[in-house]
């Protein structure tokens, strides 16, 4: 009796495991083009980049310190 108890609540486990494993995929978000970052464009190479990455915080933001010592194209 106690074999079969066990019996059962392996099953159990295992098809909890399943649905788990089977049931957090279609609830996972689709990889939406979330950008909650301000993206900024290089005054000199015109690349886009995140402003956070921006190496001056004022309205002219450059991608890298390089491009900020040779100034807007
Ligand atoms: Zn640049």
């Amino acid at each position: 009796m106690l074999k079969f108890l066990l019996l059962v609540a392996l099953i159990a486990v295992a098809i909890w495991l399943y649905r788990k494993s089977n049931g957090s995929r279609p609830t996972q978000p689709p990889q939406a083009p979330v950008d909650p970052e301000k993206m900024v464009i290089c005054e000199h190479c015109g690349v886009r980049f995140p402003a956070s990455e921006s190496s001056l915080d004022t309205e002219i933001h450059y991608c890298c310190d390089e491009h900020r010592r040779a100034g807007p194209r």
